[in-house]
């Protein structure tokens, strides 16, 4: 039989509405048979996550304040939702919120706290599916240095798992060797579901959202772009590095070394693919010969000219020295014979720009030193492009017919992605070019 195992982010549990509609998905495909719940989410745009909750909850308990009122909203939030499920828990519910609150007393910590909202909404949804419940404390280990023991784990959930066709375990924590809760950093509960899918050797590993999947761009540059329905691990590393965050990037190592898919769902739209996240993916399965755009602004270049050097040993070392002495990491470096430009973000280079700027100049002796601020950098992401030729070309005739002036040009020799530097006010004109091109006139 094959397994799915299912996670679910805070939005898709944020109430009995959203639980009805997670249930039906379940109930949909026998395949899901391993579920891994946030703690419920926003129910409309201003709302507080019960997370979010519990930290400002803890927060107050700590520092020897009231925190009754605090505490009662968020039993409520539970409570309204067995009710409205019409689940017959509150006694169980009672008990529990009992020992959370000694423990806010007792101060048992930031992460005991907040791991109560996963914990909780795996005990509401363990018993609205009819499924076991397993507390994550008691399967997902951390060593003392604080990092996720994955070898362990998996063993402890496989073999938990073993006996059981379905079960319930909440996202987003885990025990330490003292047995104390930790959690993972936010979001996490994407780490737990990629653990549990390894462990029982997943055929995929679904994760329900609130948005189908990957858009080739950001919608709130270009209206309703297309959604992307399979890219690589690779591709999406190059897009979430530039922006394009969906998924928690520590989720991908356990899924991807056990060669498991990630299939990105959305909740509300169950009928909707999705996208599917692979090792290797053939280009066909693309209908344009990209994958996505990306970006972001708030860059700054910094030029380094000096006549003949590329003749003179080791002026690329002294140049990144300089900003390796004061904790600036580069994103990329683009050189000319005589030139050499560093590109690095905006406010951690300010922070520092006299003192680095000090350093160049006394160990490279530059002829010139400029720089130019406000650049935003514009990945254009695609496995298609190592095999269709012109792709460059495209990129570059979309731009120059927006008007757009090109600062910087990087191809990785990956040949997977086509980085440009433009000036800040460029970028949303930038990303609907070279959007426009390669999707709306399929170019
Ligand atoms: N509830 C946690 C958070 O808000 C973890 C998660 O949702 O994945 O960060």
């Amino acid at each position: 039989m094959s397994t799915k195992v299912v996670k679910f982010g805070g939005s898709s549990l944020a109430d009995a509405g959203q639980f009805v509609k997670v249930g039906n998905i379940i109930k949909a495909d026998g395949a899901r048979r391993y579920v891994v719940p946030s703690a419920p989410g926003k129910r409309y745009p201003k709302d507080t996550k019960v997370t979010d909750m519990l930290y400002a909850c803890y927060d107050a308990a700590a520092r020897g304040a009231d925190f009754t009122e605090m505490f009662e909203a968020i039993v409520k939030r539970y409570m309204d939702i067995i009710h409205d499920l019409g689940l017959k828990i509150e006694d169980r519910l009672v008990r529990e919120f009992s020992t959370i609150r000694m423990s806010f007393l007792a101060r048992a910590g930031r992460d005991y706290a907040a791991s109560r909202g996963e914990y909780l909404n795996g005990i509401v949804l363990a018993e609205y599916l009819g499924f076991a419940f397993i507390d994550a404390a008691e399967v997902i280990f951390f060593g003392e240095d604080g990092k996720l023991k994955l070898k362990e784990t998996c063993h402890a959930v496989k073999e938990r798992l073993s006996g059981l066709e379905h079960a319930v375990i909440p996202g987003f924590y885990g025990s330490m060797p003292n047995d104390t809760v930790k959690t993972f950093s936010r979001g996490g509960s994407d780490i737990t579901g990629a653990i549990v899918a390894a462990a029982v050797s997943a055929d995929v590993y679904e994760n329900w959202t609130d948005i189908s999947g990957y858009l080739v761009c950001d919608p709130r540059i270009v209206p309703d772009p297309e959604p992307v329905k399979v890219i690589t691990y690779r591709e999406l590393r190059e897009l979430a590095y530039m922006g394009a965050q969906v998924f928690h990037e520590d989720a991908i190592f356990p899924v991807r070394q056990a060669g498991i898919p990630i299939n990105i769902r959305n909740t509300n739209r169950p009928e909707d693919d999705g996208t599917m996240i692979v090792e290797e993916a053939p280009d066909s399965v693309s209908p344009y010969v990209i994958t996505g755009i990306a970006g972001k602004k708030g860059f700054v270049t910094v030029t380094i000219e000096k006549d003949m050097m590329n003749s003179e040993l080791g002026f690329g070392r002294r140049v990144l020295e300089a900003f390796e002495n004061y904790g600036i990491s580069f994103e990329h470096m683009p050189s000319g014979i005589d030139t050499m430009s560093i590109i690095v973000h905006k406010d951690e280079f300010e922070a520092r720009e006299k003192e680095i700027i000090r350093q160049i100049e006394t160990s490279c002796k530059p002829d010139r030193v400029y720089i130019d601020r406000n650049i935003a950098l514009l990945a254009v992401v695609g496995r298609g492009m190592k095999s269709q030729r012109g792709t460059a070309a495209r990129i570059f005739a979309a731009l120059a017919h927006a008007k757009v002036n090109v600062k910087m040009i990087d191809q990785g020799s990956s040949e997977l992605n086509v980085i440009v530097g433009v000036e800040d006010e460029d970028f949303e004109t930038s990303v609907k070019a070279v959007y426009d091109i390669f999707v709306t006139q399929k170019l």
